[in-house]
């Protein structure tokens, strides 16, 4: 989940140009980081625990070198197990992504040939193998190349790796699973686990597909195949996604920032987005068997397409967790469609799920948020969210993103997408009203009344049921409170054992068919002494506290998701974190 990135060219700033862009990287991990530089013919290395943040580097000027953010695997957050890894004779400084499955087995053999480990990470030994691969080999490009593929061949486990080495004065990166991207800028070559690290300097990509191989130095890049040893002809993409978040913009926090975006990309999906939802809409009409796959928010976006479907076009479609969902999916064929929805396209569960799906003949489709991800390129179908970067670790607009292309496709294989339109429109008109009127102050008062709960209980049905769970995966995340999504009907089959005096429970309650049934389980919760906060546009004497929601029809799905966002928002506030990058949490997740 770590974020990579380096250079190599005519620029003497790498420390700086490698530091911006760890940056950009930094929501994919933020444990610890560091930077290793070539200077007078050695290896300088800085390296720190915590967050980047508004940190500079100490080191000199160089025109190679390569850095780290790690999502700690293996080894506890320090210094010394932070990323880059030297090798004994300091030649070689090595950062990678991904868990090395086979290390203990390496690094035992490794010790008796008298490597000596600084660190606990799994990484270490692949600085240390690469070293041995290298011993009475020519100090040449060709034997680094060479004794990289020998090295990377004997890793198990989905890794990338990059190095440095300071003798040839190259970079050598690999891959299997985990991303890795080449940039080709006009004064250098570039190295990212993450395009968009590399967007404000060249828009000229090449994405490296599993098991190859990349030598960057100053007079250029070349890519190989690490089993066959065979040179390759880089695929280079112009990529066009707009990149520019125009940073913080005056928010104290990207979290705050996304969720007032929402309406803007609502509206630019039910203006854009209607052919797009169209060809969904006849993927699922045409499959024999429809599957919408994601992990966290993805997933609970995944399942309220399953309603959506169901409501709007009385089509079934099935629903599953990505992580799971490999487990079962020995029923597909060449007539399944398999839609997996992830922000990053980058989520490890999603994308091994996908390609065994493929492996059976399934179709695939994906709705994605960033260009050029590895869900982008392999899906039969890609679909752009649009909804611009999510820079927040936490998923919000994303979502809403995503449950507006489900709602317009639903309406698509209706035959009624121009009714799907006005709906997702009218939703961003009250998601705009709600942002900037009396309600979001409300909802800011209620979190006063509840950051210092231990437990927080949600209910919903039906469509409200994903966003009840959605909500609590929210409240989770970023305010490390215990919080608790379940479908309203579950409630007297376990769940009502919790309630007790002041039990906070947020009850959805749209006006719709589970309205009645919703709010006669509030009833039983308030029955208990639970303190009821009913979501919805009818107040009701079950509710101690009410926030007023339109009824926006179908579209109530999206309005009513975004309440519970500010709320989760608020609530980290009040108990003192960060919204923007909360603890042990990375936004694409790569490891599994
Ligand atoms: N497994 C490695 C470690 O724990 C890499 C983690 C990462 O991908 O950031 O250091």
């Amino acid at each position: 989940m770590c974020g990579i990135f380096g250079y190599v060219g005519q620029r003497d700033d790498t420390p700086t140009l490698v530091l911006e862009g760890l940056r950009r990287l930094e929501y994919r991990g933020y444990d610890s980081w560091g930077i290793a530089v070539k200077r007078n013919g050695t290896a300088l290395v800085e390296k720190h625990v915590g967050k980047i943040g508004q940190a500079s580097t100490s080191l000199p000027a160089s025109t190679i070198g390569l850095g780290h953010t790690r999502w700690a695997t293996h080894g506890g957050i320090t210094t010394l197990n932070a990323h880059p890894h030297l090798d004994c004779s300091g030649r070689l400084a090595l950062i990678h992504n991904g868990i090395v499955e086979n290390f203990a087995e390496l690094r035992q053999a490794l010790r008796a040939r008298g490597h000596v480990f600084r660190s606990e990470t799994d990484t270490e030994v692949v600085a240390h193998l690469l070293e041995d691969e290298l011993r009475g080999a020519a100090g040449t490009r060709e034997a680094l190349r060479l004794a990289t593929m020998a090295t990377f061949r004997q890793l198990e486990g989905l890794n990338a790796i990059a190095v440095l080495d300071v003798q040839t004065s190259t970079l050598v990166a690999a891959k299997n699973g985990s991303p890795l991207v080449l940039g080709w800028g006009d004064d250098g070559v570039f190295l990212a686990s993450d395009a968009s690290a590399l967007l404000e300097h060249t828009r000229r990509l090449s994405f490296l597909a599993d098991d190859q191989l990349a030598l960057l130095a100053s007079d250029g890049a070349w890519l190989y195949d690490v089993r066959s040893g065979e040179e390759l002809r880089p695929a280079i993409r112009e990529i066009a996604w707009e990149q520019q978040d125009g940073g913080l913009a005056g928010y104290q926090h990207y979290m705050l920032k996304e969720i007032r975006e929402q309406p803007r990309v609502l509206r630019r999906i039910a203006r854009e987005g209607q052919a797009q939802a169209q060809t969904l809409a006849d993927l699922v009409l045409d499959a024999h068997g429809t599957y919408l796959i994601g992990c966290g928010t993805a997933a609970n976006a995944a399942l309220s397409g399953k309603y959506l479907f169901s409501r709007i076009a009385a089509r079934q479609v099935s629903f599953a967790t990505a992580s799971e969902f490999a487990y079962t999916e020995h029923y597909l064929n060449e007539r399944s469609l398999v839609v997996a929805l992830s922000q990053s396209g980058e989520t490890i569960d999603v994308l091994e799920t996908v390609r065994a799906a493929r492996e059976r003949g399934a179709y695939l489709a994906a709705l994605v948020n960033v260009e050029g991800s590895s869900l982008y390129r392999l899906a039969d179908c890609p679909i752009l969210l649009g909804a611009g970067p999510e820079r927040c670790v936490l998923a919000t607009k994303s979502f809403t993103a995503k449950l507006a292309y489900l709602l317009l496709a639903a309406y698509a294989a209706a035959g009624r997408i121009e009714q799907g339109v006005r709906l997702v429109e009218r939703a961003a008109d009250e998601i705009e009203a709600f942002l900037d009127d009396p309600r979001a102050a409300q909802v800011a008062e209620l979190a006063q009344r509840l950051y210092r709960k231990e437990h927080l209980y949600l209910i919903g049905r039906g469509p409200s049921y994903p966003l009840a769970l959605e909500a609590a995966l929210k409240i989770k995340e970023v305010s490390y409170i215990h919080a608790e999504g379940f479908a309203g009907g579950e409630l007297k089959h376990g769940v009502i054992a919790l309630i007790e005096a002041d039990t906070p429970c947020i009850v959805f309650a749209p006006r719709d068919e589970t309205q009645r049934a919703i709010i006669s389980g509030a009833m039983e919760v308030k029955a208990r002494g639970g303190c009821i906060i009913g979501l919805g546009p009818d107040a009701h004497e079950a509710f101690d506290h009410h926030v007023p929601l339109a009824d926006v029809g179908d579209a109530s799905v999206i309005v009513n998701a975004v309440p519970p966002q500010l709320l989760a928002y608020h609530l980290c506030l009040l108990r003192g974190y960060d919204p923007d990058k909360p603890r042990n949490l990375a936004k694409s997740v790569t490891v599994k």
